[in-house]
Order: C-alpha cells, then structure tokens, then sequence
C-alpha cells in the first residue's frame, strides 16, 4: 500500500510581541516549542517536514539543528504570513499531493491527530480540512495541492484561512472533542496554564483506555540473560485484566516457538499465537500477497526459513524465485549474497526482516540485518521492503491478530527509533521503559517523543494498577 505524501509546513516566522522572549524558543517538554512541532510533525510521518523561520533566525536556527526537518529562512517575515506561505511551498517536493500547515504555538497536537488530517482527506474528495472544536475553527490546517497556486498568491498578513470562504464547495472540518488538543499559546497566560494542564497529565488516565498491548521483548521482558523488573506482575497484570497482547521483536533468527519455551522456562505460559518476529510478520505479509507455493529465496537463519515454510512457501537453493526475504544470519556468505543479487537483479521482490543497521555484542557494535540489506541495495540499486519496526507492516498485523484498533493498544518498548516511532507513526499509544537501551537523559534529545515514560515493567504495572 503505498499512500499519497504529506508534507508539513510549520511556519515559524512570525515575531512575537507578547512575550518577553520569541515565542518559537518558549521551552515545552524540555526543548524549544519550535523543535517540539517539528518532531511532533516527523513523528506522524508527515514528509518533508518543513520550518520557514524569520524573526529571531539566527536563534531559532540552531534550535533545529540536527532534527529531521528542512529549515527555510524568510527574510520578508515582517510583509506578514503569506510570505512564509509562499517560501514553504515553493519548497515542497512535486511529488507532494497535499500539506498540513502548522502554527508554532499548538502544543498539544498529537501525532494521532496529524494523522487523522491526513485521513480525513485522502477519505474523501474535500480540498481544505479545518479542524473544529464546537464548531469554532482552528489549526493547523491541510490543504491539497490543487490550492498551492492560490496560497501562493496570497499577500500581505493573511495566511490559508483567506481561501476558507471563496473554496467553500471544496471545505470539510474534522471537529475535536478535547478542547486542549488545538489550545494555542497566545499569551503568556495560556502558556503558562497549558504547561500547567500538561504536567498535571495522569498516565494512568491513558493506560486506562487500553485493551491490547504490542510489547517489545529484549530490554523489555528481560536483558541478555537477566529477568527485568516486574516481569511476573506483567503477565499476570494482562491476564487479570483480560488484555489481548502480542510479544514482538524486529529479531528474526528464532522461531516463536523458542520464545514460547523461553518464557516457559521464566514461569510464564503462552502460546505462538502472542509471539510475532519480523520473519513471521514478513511470511503473512508474503501469504497476503503472493500463492502458496511461490517460489521464496531465503537469505537468513532458521528463523526466516521456518516462518515461510510454515506459510506454505516453497524455498529457493537461489537459482530461480520471486521473492528474496534477507534476515539476520551470521552464516550468510557472498555467495548467498551474489545469489540474493542476481534475483533481484532480476526482478525478484526484495524483503528485508528487520532494518537495524546494528547490534550489540560483549566487543561493541556489530553488523545486524539492516548491515545486509544495505549491501544488497547497493548491488541491485533496489530499495527492500522492510516488515519490521519501525515500518508499518509489523505493528498493522499485530493489530489484526488482536483484532484492536490503534486508540485502544499500547506499544511498550525500550528503543525510540524502532519501537516507539514505529508505535507513534500508526497512531499508537506509546510507553518507553528505560530497563534497555536508552536513557533519561537521551529523551529530551531526540525528536521521538513517546506519550508515557518508565523505568521498567514495575513501574509501569504500579501505574496502572493505581487507576483502579
Ligand atoms: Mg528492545
């Protein structure tokens, strides 16, 4: 499925009179509020992400640095908002069918709502989408690209809102119910009494909503041989609560089956139904796509090689077939690779498991599976598709083994960029534990901001059992 692109345009120009500072560098959850949008834009797969900065540039500027976003400076900033306007679109790629044009002072927006925007317009034949609290218009709005012409034309202090009345045929609305979602900060007041809302924000309210759980393994459930915290209560928290989960890893050399043995082993009963891998999740992705039967060169370990066999594929010596799965195997050769290669070379589709460039040893960090697709797209100039996190393909079956809808599923992980941008991107709910690999201290760096943080599974049990 491959979905028409959305761009994002936050437009981050403007001086700001009432507040002692500009208004773009107020801090908002540890980083600057213009940073925050940003990523808040990244994180719900709206791309490019662009900023059109101008009071206050040279400050403003190094508050992006490093981010995942295009930064454009308007120097025409003072004729008013439709001069950022033009110079954010004159910057969109053509590919681009549609943008959310985004205010620097609305905090509160999800990612989740980003995401409905861009929904609610590829759902239906409207041109303009207005999001709406009892019926009161607000931002950030999304037009599609037949109306970039008329944004671009418009002069003087004026932005989108001066198409709203002469494209009326072309408009619809996407009405919230939680007013503090668009809440913008205009005065120093309402800054200050957002931020206050914000910190006062009960976690257990969130866990309280959540019926189905995708939960990470490894730095989750345990560290190399170790047994985390509060790994027991966990089970028994989900069964108390009859909470449908499933137990995923991007790691593709073992099969279900060992992780189940595994966990029998740490006291915990489950069945292969709650344990989905990237090489499992690639094989019913193929099951969708392709007959049983097809032809399927596998390049990886018992992993791989098991998940299609048991989806009814025949497996390829690598002469002939018509889809190349590369996962993870310390026994890959060249020769494997020189076959993987000339398949796809040929027109084989490529599958990678999982895109982790990296892993760690007891030495530091060696070559993972994402190191081997790497040199496969660098052979073939053909891109693989990824099934693993953060890519979509693994979290949407999840979903459908546990027949759950994205509002009501927590995705618990220990890693920002897999994990939880993965969890955000399909509009998730999202924990991160930090009994794995990141730290407190990395949060407020990264541009991935996971809705509820704990130190381990305890934690997170302890909270949500306080909700009662
Ligand atoms: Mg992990």
């Amino acid at each position: 499925m491959i979905e028409s692109k959305v761009a994002a345009v936050i437009l981050a120009a403007g001086g700001s009179t009432r507040f002692g500072e500009a208004k773009q560098l107020l801090e908002w959850d540890g980083r600057p509020l213009v940073a925050h949008i940003a990523d808040l834009a990244w994180s719900a797969g709206l791309t490019p992400v662009t900023v059109v900065v101008g009071a206050e540039a040279e400050r403003v500027i190094p508050a992006l640095e490093g981010r995942p976003c295009q930064v454009l400076r308007n120097y025409r900033w003072q004729e008013g908002l439709s001069s950022s306007l033009s110079v954010g679109l004159a910057a969109l790629p053509p590919s681009i069918e549609a943008a959310v044009f985004l205010p620097v002072d609305q905090p509160c927006l999800t990612p989740q709502f980003l995401q409905a925007l861009a929904a609610r317009w590829r759902s239906g034949d409207a041109d303009i989408i207005i999001p709406t609290y009892r019926g009161q218009r607000s931002g950030p709005v999304l037009f599609a690209r037949s109306l970039f012409p008329a944004l671009a034309q418009l002069s003087g202090d004026v932005g989108g809102r001066a198409l709203f009345a002469t494209h009326a045929d072309r408009l619809a609305t996407l009405p919230v119910t939680d007013p503090r979602l668009l809440a913008d900060v205009d005065t120093p007041e309402a800054y200050a009494e957002l931020r206050a809302q914000t910190a006062q924000r009960d976690p257990a309210e969130t866990l309280r909503a959540i019926r189905a759980v995708i939960c990470d393994m490894d730095g989750v459930l345990w560290r190399g041989k170790q047994v985390l915290p509060g790994f027991r209560e966990f089970f028994e928290l989900l069964q108390k609560r009859d909470l449908r989960y499933t137990l995923v890893t991007n790691n593709a050399s073992r099969t279900p089956e060992q992780y189940v043995e595994k966990l029998a082993l740490l006291g915990v009963t489950t069945s292969v139904e709650h344990v989905l891998n990237s090489a499992l999740a690639a094989a019913d992705y193929l099951a969708e796509n392709a007959a049983p039967g097809t032809l399927v060169y596998p390049v990886g370990g018992e992993g791989v090689h098991a998940a299609l066999r048991a989806r009814g594929f025949q497996l390829s010596t690598g002469d002939e077939a018509d889809y190349v799965v590369v996962g993870w195997s310390p026994e890959t050769t060249w020769y494997d690779m020189a076959k993987a290669t000339l398949l796809i070379r040929n027109g084989a589709t490529f599958i990678g498991t999982n895109p982790d460039r990296t892993f760690p040893s007891e030495r530091g960090l060696v070559p993972g599976a994402g190191s081997q697709l790497a040199l496969l797209e660098a052979a073939t100039d053909v891109p693989p598709l990824v099934v693993g996190k953060p890519e979509p393909i693994l979290y949407q079956q999840a979903l459908a083994r546990m027949d759950a809808s994205p509002a009501e599923t927590l995705v618990i992980g220990d890693r920002l960029d897999t994990d939880i941008l993965g969890g955000l991107r399909q509009g998730l709910h999202t924990a991160l534990l930090l009994s794995g690999i990141q730290r407190r201290d990395e949060l407020a760096r990264s541009p991935i901001h996971p809705e509820l943080v704990f130190d381990d599974l305890a934690e997170l049990v302890r909270v949500w059992e306080s909700g009662d």
